[in-house]
């Protein structure tokens, strides 16, 4: 696909003055709507990432807060055409009732008119079934007086297994077995779109199935833990147990130096401490990845957001106003 672009240049150079604004290279942007644990954070929001290829917006795990990130960035609640959770920890779907309850609502310009579509490991059906059982008699008043719509009262879920889950207006994702010790199963996704890839792997350790499926993105948004080298030394076990279904710096470098994408940025970032030692540092953090990983990688924040296409991989500085202000 980027022929695309490419053949446009070309066709420029060759003819002179044609109009190619039409045929440029597909893009696909990814925003960190939150990048935050279980743990109450109020600058890191529940785990949840954007990805918008083409005419698909598509979220990756719910966690605490997620309608209102997408408020935030001027992204229509009814607009999500899927929402893909990696496991049923209750930090990857807080968000979830929220969006649900949100969407079908009357706004200026529209609301949800069809179910919610949800994939997800074994169980997703009970998250499902469970929402609407909980807004049963609020959807039932909210209908009486035309404020939603039946179909909008229900959740299309799929129980994901490994393999391709979903395939629309070119845009591809593949699911894949990643490792969280005795939380199983765990899925990564890989989505792909106008030749390009963006691998989401949210609670993992290392696993070469990760690698495996991972491998050459052009963005990967990676999970880590760390516990600062103090608590480390005080510690041991209380550490290497949270090291032992999360990857640790060390970890996360080597994921990142054998699957060799682009850039990565980490996400769902787990800070363990104790009431006489504080947690690592954000440059600790950064300098232990370094040790292990010599590729170009960044420390996710929230609303932090990249742009992919042929022109390569790109942050995007985050303003409220930026996303009426740019073309496409
Ligand atoms: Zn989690």
């Amino acid at each position: 696909m980027q022929s695309v672009f490419r053949k446009c240049a070309a066709t420029l150079a060759l003819l002179g003055a044609v109009n190619c604004a039409t045929a440029r290279a597909e893009t696909m942007n990814v925003t960190l709507l939150g990048t935050g644990t279980p743990i109450l954070n109020i600058n890191r929001f529940g785990i949840s990432v954007l990805v918008e290829a083409g005419k698909q917006k598509l979220l990756f795990d719910a966690g605490r807060g997620v309608a209102m990130r997408l408020h935030q960035q001027q992204v229509p609640l009814r607009d999500i055409s899927a929402v893909f959770i990696s496991l049923l920890n209750s930090d990857h779907i807080t968000g979830l009732p929220d969006l649900y309850a949100t969407a079908p609502l009357p706004t200026d310009d529209g609301r949800l008119r069809k179910p919610l579509t949800l994939f997800g490991p074994e169980g997703i059906d009970n998250v499902a079934r469970g929402i609407e059982l909980m807004f049963k008699d609020q959807n039932r008043m909210r209908m009486l007086e035309g404020e939603v719509v039946e179909p909008a009262t229900h959740i299309t879920a799929a129980q994901v297994q490994e393999g391709s889950v979903y395939e629309k207006d070119g845009v591809k994702v593949t699911a894949f077995l990643i490792e969280h010790g005795h939380v199983k199963p765990d899925f990564g996704y890989r989505v792909e779109y106008g030749g390009h890839a963006v691998v989401i792997t949210d609670d993992t350790t290392y696993s070469e199935n990760l690698v495996a499926h991972a491998k050459h993105a052009d963005l990967m948004v990676q999970s880590v833990a760390i516990g600062s080298r103090a608590l480390e030394r005080a510690a041991p076990d209380y550490v290497n147990h949270f090291y032992g279904y999360l990857a640790s710096p060390e970890n996360a470098g080597r994921i990142l130096s054998e699957a060799r994408p682009k850039l990565a940025v980490f996400a769902h970032i787990s800070l363990y401490s104790r009431p006489d030692i504080a947690r690592a540092t954000t440059d600790e953090l950064r300098e232990r990845i370094r040790a292990a990983y010599n590729g170009d990688f960044v420390i996710g924040e929230d609303l932090m957001a990249f742009k992919i296409n042929d022109h390569g991989v790109s942050q995007v500085p985050y303003s409220p106003d930026v996303r009426h202000k740019e073309p496409g």
